[in-house]
């Protein structure tokens, strides 16, 4: 029996790009990137009953073409790409490929291509209207450059969604990425757009892959302030991230007048990951989820993409972030006392030799201090929070102490 309730008065067309074929993204058994994390994440969201929601289709993926590509990376990179991939023996170090965090495989063009073509078809269905969300958990690749691969990212899927919304005419899109690790790739791909407004909350790049992502960085000259960068010291914690949020990503996303927002929810904060020196929980993932969920409502008519991004707790942490993350873009959201499905955690049994949680929550304590309460120069946080209000809020008419 389904957990979820079958309908009701908040359910939303959404589309859930969910296909076996993205598996092919595969840096190989000894790269934290398995592609394992898909399937267990995708069988988890069956097993919930979020696939069988009547608000929900499921859509498959394609390869995304050469011109689609170049829509955010050159044709020489994409040239790179295919000729790494078809004999990978091969190596590009200047362009990022055939390196230890992006080895070079058999077909890397094309299962790269298809994360790509994931996120299109997300775009896709929100511009010909029969859904007024999306997700590609699948996606989310977004240290990916224009001419250059990085950190376990060769094409940058939702770049290429974003130039899809606005070559359909949608005038503004706001990209907020929670991921633990700055989003690099997609910040410098807009960077100088100011249809776009990237927002990015990460580990701070001194203790943190890719080293950038501070909070004077802003943007070019002719888009001061959509490029946003909040460096979290290592360490947060629930509290501290979601305080964070709050103070910087609701009042710019409404100041920019985003028509559809696209999100990047990378999992690899959580605290039982280990790429990363942030220690958030499943529930604070899910409450971020929430967050944006209420902001497209508020700003954008619900027009949101969500993608998943990092994250490498295959077991107890990615299929549970991105079951909440399916639902909550459904309006049919998983509460955190409910039993993780037996049959799901047979299968991790058997399949990983592994425990998995019995529930779909953490029991985290979720509380976060408001920014209107007060800001306090003595903390960390709080100063990292401050600098990035002072570096952008100005450019909205915004007061970086009060709003
Ligand atoms: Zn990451």
């Amino acid at each position: 029996m389904s957990s979820l309730a079958s309908s009701g008065p908040t359910a939303v067309p959404t589309s859930i790009v969910c296909d076996a074929a993205m598996s092919a993204y595969n840096f190989g058994p000894n790269h934290p990137m398995s592609p394992k994390r898909l399937e267990l994440t995708a069988r988890l969201a069956r097993e919930l009953g979020i696939f069988e929601l009547p608000q929900v289709t499921l859509a498959e993926s394609f390869v995304a073409s050469d011109d689609e590509l170049a829509t955010v990376h050159s044709r020489e990179y994409i040239a790179a790409v295919r000729r790494v991939g078809a004999d990978p023996t091969l190596s590009d170090p200047d362009r990022g490929l055939g390196t230890d965090d992006d080895p070079a495989f058999a077909g890397m063009h094309e299962a790269s291509a298809r994360l790509g073509g994931a996120s299109l078809a997300a775009a896709d269905a929100i511009i010909a209207g029969t859904a007024l969300r999306a997700v590609n958990f699948g996606g989310g690749m977004h240290h990916a450059a224009r001419e250059k691969a990085s950190g376990f990212c060769i094409y940058n899927d939702a770049a290429m969604a974003i130039v899809r919304l606005l070559d359909s005419g949608v005038s503004k899109v706001a990209y907020i990425d929670i991921d633990a690790h700055h989003g690099d790739g997609t910040q410098d791909i807009f960077w100088n757009d100011p249809r776009v407004l990237t927002i990015s909350m990460h580990e701070s790049g001194l203790t943190l892959f890719p080293g950038t992502g501070f909070a004077n960085d802003i943007g070019g000259p002719d888009a001061q302030g959509t490029a946003v960068n909040v460096s979290l010291p290592a360490g947060t914690g629930d509290a501290g991230w979601l305080r964070a949020f709050h103070a910087v990503v609701p009042q710019l996303v409404e100041a920019f007048e985003a028509d559809v927002i696209v999100s990047q929810h990378g999992c690899d904060s959580h605290r039982d990951d280990d790429l990363s020196h942030l220690n958030t929980s499943v529930d604070a993932q899910r409450e971020a989820a929430l967050s944006v969920a209420a902001l497209a409502d508020r700003v954008c008519s619900g027009r949101w993409i969500a993608t998943g991004g990092g994250g490498y707790n295959i077991v107890s942490v990615v299929p549970r972030v991105w079951g909440h993350l399916m639902a909550v873009v459904a309006g049919r959201p998983v509460p955190l006392r409910t039993a993780v499905p037996e049959p799901w955690r047979e299968y991790v049994r058997e399949h990983y030799g592994k425990v998995a949680p019995l529930l779909m929550g953490e029991d985290a304590d979720t509380w976060w201090r408001s920014w209107e309460v007060g800001y306090n120069p003595s903390d960390a946080l709080d100063r990292t929070v401050m600098a990035t209000r002072k570096a952008v809020f100005p450019l909205y008419g915004l007061d970086p102490w009060f709003d």
